[in-house]
């Protein structure tokens, strides 16, 4: 059975039953989603009745639960070494990490960060530096997926070497998995078109066990253009063929295919047709003219 979901929103009002509700519009068996704004750490807590409400509803509709992934909110990063910004980074993931949990949930999608021009090196020890001391004191069990990056400005996880150099130097590393996103592998200069050789090389650094969540994004810019701009699935440079193939992978058929996909003219949310066209398995190169037309 196919795994697949979207970015949902998160309401404080409505919490995560919001975030099923939509889910279950679109039609998919799991989903993601922020604790709040994906650009802001404004956060409020998490509501216990919600939650169970949510689970029941996700029980009725046989969605998967436990494939469902939380995003961390994009200005965390732990590869900034100033102080302050560094110990904010901290204490903002040690309560995310405690809302996760507080969501029932196991996964938590995190940007590596950025070495804001300290250098790679010196960014990635302090990405390491920083996940030793959150999971040090960190009583949860839920597990950080480190995305694969673009490679956009000072971005560390870009490559898979530096993934594992951060997961080589985390103390807990059955803490820490992986979250490969196409648009970024594409744009980092992976060769999608060869994703049966790309995973061998992925399964030697670092192991397929660790990943636990794809990132289903086209993209809107030739490989290695370090850009890191998403298009609707089949409409940019990945291209569709290529795209099925990741999606219907048997060696990631467990694991969760996240749409993180533009709004169709920023209105419109592509999820619900983007993954009946998956599911037929047939690119309709009109798609995005039909759903303007139909949500309009
Ligand atoms: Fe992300
Ligand atoms: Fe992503
Ligand atoms: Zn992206």
């Amino acid at each position: 059975m196919l795994i697949i979901g979207s970015h949902v929103g998160y309401k404080k009002d409505t919490g995560l039953v919001g975030s099923v509700k939509e889910a279950l519009s679109y039609g998919e068996n799991t989903f993601m989603f922020y604790t709040g704004a994906p650009q802001n750490t404004i956060r409020s807590t998490i509501d216990n009745q919600q939650v169970e409400e949510a689970f029941s509803l996700m029980r009725e509709n046989d969605m998967l639960s436990d494939k469902v992934i939380v995003h961390a909110p994009y200005i965390i990063n732990l590869g900034n070494s100033d102080e302050e910004k560094f110990s904010f980074s901290c204490r903002f993931l040690e309560q995310e990490l405690k809302r996760v949990e507080a969501c029932h949930m196991k996964y938590l999608v995190l940007h590596p960060g950025s070495h804001v021009g300290n250098g790679i090196e010196k960014g990635i020890q302090t990405v390491i530096k920083g996940l030793n001391e959150i999971l040090e004191k960190d009583t949860t069990n839920v597990m950080i997926l480190l995305e694969t990056m673009a490679g956009k400005g000072s971005e560390i996880g870009s490559c898979f070497e530096e993934l594992k150099q951060i997961i080589d130097g985390v103390e807990k590393k059955d803490r820490i998995g992986i979250c490969l996103d196409t648009c970024h592998l594409h744009d980092a200069g992976y060769d999608l078109t060869q994703f049966d050789s790309l995973l061998l090389t992925l399964d030697q650094i670092i192991g397929l066990e660790k990943v636990k969540c794809i990132h289903v994004n086209d993209s809107k810019n030739e490989k290695g253009a370090r850009k890191d701009r998403h298009e609707n699935f089949g409409f940019g440079k990945i291209g569709f063929d290529t795209l099925i193939h990741i999606v219907y992978h048997e060696k990631l058929k467990d694991i969760p295919k996240i749409l993180e996909t533009p709004y169709v003219d920023r209105l419109y949310p592509p999820y619900r047709y983007e993954i009946e066209m998956i599911k037929k398995k047939e690119f309709d190169c009109n798609l995005l003219e039909k759903i303007k037309k139909i949500e309009n």
